[in-house]
């Protein structure tokens, strides 16, 4: 793809590029995603990174698939870490691309760390994070000074998988009047128990937002205590966030159908040829 006539950095072989790709829509990559696909010789994937983006690869790139795939289990951490050294020690351009920024709930510290660890040079690219970008699309602004000066972004994850045991969760909600969820559906109702025993009260705007800036994005804006069972009739599903605050009512200006037209998605690059 043809970029701005920017000096743009060479990609070196050898060298592992670990890049946020954002969160779908492919108008929102960064133009040194943009220039690392241009050059990339291997593409190493996440799950989140869907074909709009992989198509903007050049030619003969070739793709690989660094997630679950076809009910086989996930590649461990460790085993991902392994892959991009041995790529670069074959002398490979290797792009690790990951949904969103790297650094946001993304595990790219943990890929920089074993990177720096074998010794292999690499580049870190940060991208537009679903928590910021794709909630803008979902048309709701994470601040607004008569509502909040502070956001709070947490994940629905931990290590093992659990909702975070770690978290003093009423003290964050006492100093925090927007939260936002990464990782939200798997233990929903978990999560929105965790808030409510920390003292947020039930009738708290929440909104869950499925597939950001994404052709099939899908919003639902509710309640803390009804968003929940409002959740399962809609059958949302991931990847989702989950938003509470007084924010999500401008979903109700932002969110509506005229404003969201002037959104739309860039659509996908064209398919290589
Ligand atoms: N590094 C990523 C986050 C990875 S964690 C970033 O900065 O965005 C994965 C979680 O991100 C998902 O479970 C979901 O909560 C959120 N997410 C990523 N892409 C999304 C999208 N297009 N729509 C909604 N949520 C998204």
């Amino acid at each position: 793809m043809q970029l701005p006539a920017l000096d743009m950095p060479v990609f070196q072989p050898g060298w592992v590029w670990l890049a946020g790709a954002g969160p779908g829509d492919p108008g929102l990559l960064t133009l040194h995603a943009v220039n690392a696909l241009n050059q990339a010789d291997v593409v190493i994937y996440d799950a989140l990174v869907g074909d709009g983006i992989l198509r903007c690869a050049r030619p003969n790139t070739v793709l690989e698939y660094a997630g679950k795939r076809g009910g086989k289990p996930s590649p461990k951490q460790r085993d991902i870490s392994e892959r991009l050294v041995e790529l670069a020690r074959q002398g490979k351009r290797v792009l690790r691309l990951k949904g969103g920024d790297p650094f946001v709930f993304g595990r790219g510290a943990e890929e920089a760390l074993s990177l720096r660890e074998a010794g292999i040079p690499f580049r870190i690219i940060p991208g537009i994070s679903a928590g910021i970008g794709g909630l803008a699309y979902a048309g709701i602004p994470l601040t607004h000074r008569d509502t909040n000066s502070c956001v709070t972004f947490l994940t629905g994850h931990n290590a093992s998988g659990e909702v975070p045991d770690s978290l003093d969760w009423a003290a964050m909600v006492r100093a925090s009047p927007v939260l936002v969820i990464y990782m939200a559906m798997k233990h929903l109702d978990i999560l929105v128990s965790k808030l409510t025993h920390a003292g947020l009260a039930g009738d708290r705007p929440a909104a869950l937002v499925q597939n950001a800036t994404l052709p099939g994005m899908r919003v639902l804006t509710s309640r803390l205590d009804r968003i929940v069972a409002e959740a399962q009739a809609a059958q949302m599903a991931p990847p989702a966030l989950l938003v509470v605050g007084e924010v999500v009512d401008l979903h109700a200006v932002f969110g509506s159908s005229d404003f969201q037209a002037g959104l739309k998605a860039s659509g996908s690059c064209q398919a290589a040829s």
